[in-house]
Order: C-alpha cells, then structure tokens, then sequence
C-alpha cells in the first residue's frame, strides 16, 4: 500500500472528516514525504513534529532520527496514530495538545507541514520560545515567499524582517495541492530555518517586533511619514518629537519602509528605545 492508499485507509477506518480550520490536509506523496525527511537532515538527532496528522512525516522521521516528539491536537488523529503508526517505533512521543498552549521540548530539528490557521503565532513561537537549531517547514506558498524574499520586492514584509532577526530562512522546492488530500486551495512550498548568531544587536525584542509590524501597516510611506502614522497609534507607547531629528535616524526617514533592510530595522528601534515613553 502507498501513502496515498493508506491515508484513504485510515480516514476510511476511522471515519475521519478532515477539518479545514485545523489545516487537516494530508501529505500523500512518498516521494515528498521521502525529499522533507532528506531535507531535514535528522540522522540521530531529536525532532519536534509539528501536527503529526496521521503520520505522513513522522514515520519517515522516526526511522532516521534518535528521537521524535510529534505533537497532534485532534484527538481522533492522535487514536489512529496509536493504534496504526506508533505499534510499530520506540522511539516517537505522542503529545496530545495544541502546539501554541505547550511548552515544547529542546530539540534539534522542528518539522512540520504546518497548519495555515496557526501559521503566523506558530512561526512567532517557534523564534521566541523553542530550542532547536534548524526547522523544516512546508508552508503555503505565499507565505514560504513573504519568509525568504528580499527588501523592496512584493513578497517582503513583516514575517521577513522579525524572522530575519532569529533565522536565516532558504527556499528549498515548491510542493503542488494534488501532493495532499484533501487538496487545499493553493500550492505549498518547503522553507528550511536555520538559526543563526544575531548579526545585528536588538536593544528591545518586544519593541523591535511591535516596531516592525505597525511601520509595514505604512509599506509605501516613507519612514518620516510612516513613523508619524505609528506613533500616533503605538498607544501607550509616545514617541518624543525629538526622535525625527535623530541624526543616527537620518540616513531612513526619507526611504520607503518597504525598501529598508532587515539590519535597518534593526537601527531605527535601537534609537527608538531613547525617544520612547510609557
Ligand atoms: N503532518 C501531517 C499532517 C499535516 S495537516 C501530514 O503531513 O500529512 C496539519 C496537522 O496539524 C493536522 O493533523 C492538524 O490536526 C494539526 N494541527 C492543527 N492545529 C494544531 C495545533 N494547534 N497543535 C497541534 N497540531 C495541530
């Protein structure tokens, strides 16, 4: 049986209705399945899976990696998991819980074809609040491009600078919706993260992340005009007067916030901090 013939199996057996506002479309091409676990390089290491479904990528992981942790919120998935994939390994952890109320365990490498519905606060956990060293995500395409792009092009925005601050994010190949079941609306693709040393100081992570998501609500402003708009509405944050005669901030004003570089950012909410009240 292929995976595509199991997965049916399964839905068929447990009687499974995917559900659209939890992501539940299934990976059912080997030969995917086969290309991220090459991809994610887990030979001996400990993995975090991130929604294991009914177990496309966690089988596949498990049998290369020392440890897996797969974590599955549905709890009729988790049963079929039990009783058809997990018999078979010693080495996978069950977590019954939703990714973004657990504390998730250190590992090295973070799967997962991820949920779209939790995709923007799982990417922000993922930085923020988990140990690992590389992920291997299978996002919407769109998304995997807003990641990866670079300054000035369509795609480049919010999730591209607060990203840039944790990650160094690469492209790795473009997956078509016939790949899964259910087919979901659009084509997915595979981004791996790698996590790097800071190559800019943030004096403020908070501010720094608030900072970058207000301006791109003001992407063809310049940053004069956008910086205007923001602190007008950063509320309880003012932002001195003083702080648009900056010297250290005079070299940006007059770009587009969508022109400026993740490192750029960076500067402006370093000065920032000065010229900030609570
Ligand atoms: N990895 C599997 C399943 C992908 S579908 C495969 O590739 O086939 C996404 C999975 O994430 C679904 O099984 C869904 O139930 C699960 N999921 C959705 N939201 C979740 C959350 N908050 N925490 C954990 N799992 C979640």
């Amino acid at each position: 049986m292929n995976l595509r013939e199991r997965t049916l199996a399964l839905i068929k057996k447990y009687s499974i209705v995917p559900k659209r506002e939890l992501g539940q479309s299934f990976l059912v091409s080997e030969k995917v399945a086969q290309r991220i676990t090459e991809l994610s390089r887990v030979d001996g290491l400990v993995v975090l899976e991130i929604g294991a479904g009914l177990g496309a990528l966690t089988e596949p992981l498990a049998s290369k990696a020392r440890l897996v942790y797969a974590i599955e919120v549905d709890p009729l998935l988790c049963k079929a998991l039990r009783e058809e994939v997990l018999k078979g390994y010693d080495n996978i952890v069950l977590i019954e819980a939703d990714f973004l109320e657990v504390t998730p365990p250190s590992v090295d490498v973070v799967v997962s074809n991820v949920p779209y519905s939790i995709a923007t606060p799982l990417l922000f956990k993922l930085a923020r609040e988990c140990a690992f060293s590389r992920a291997v995500l299978t996002l919407q395409k769109e998304l995997a491009l807003r990641i990866t792009s670079k300054p000035g092009t369509r795609d480049y925005g919010r999730l591209t600078v607060s990203l840039d601050a944790f990650f160094s994010s690469r492209m790795h190949m473009l997956i078509r919706k016939r790949a899964f079941y259910p087919e979901p609306e659009v084509d997915s693709a595979v981004v791996a993260l790698e996590r790097r040393p800071p190559s800019y100081e943030i004096r403020d992570l908070d501010l720094h992340l608030e900072l970058v998501k207000w301006l791109f609500t003001q992407r063809n402003k310049l940053l004069r005009s956008a910086l205007r708009i923001v602190a007008s509405r950063l509320l309880p944050l003012r932002l001195n007067e003083k702080a648009f005669t900056d010297a250290r901030l005079r070299e940006y004003m007059n770009k587009r916030v969508r022109e400026l570089k993740p490192s750029d950012f960076a500067h402006i909410s370093n000065v920032l901090k000065d010229y900030l009240t609570y």
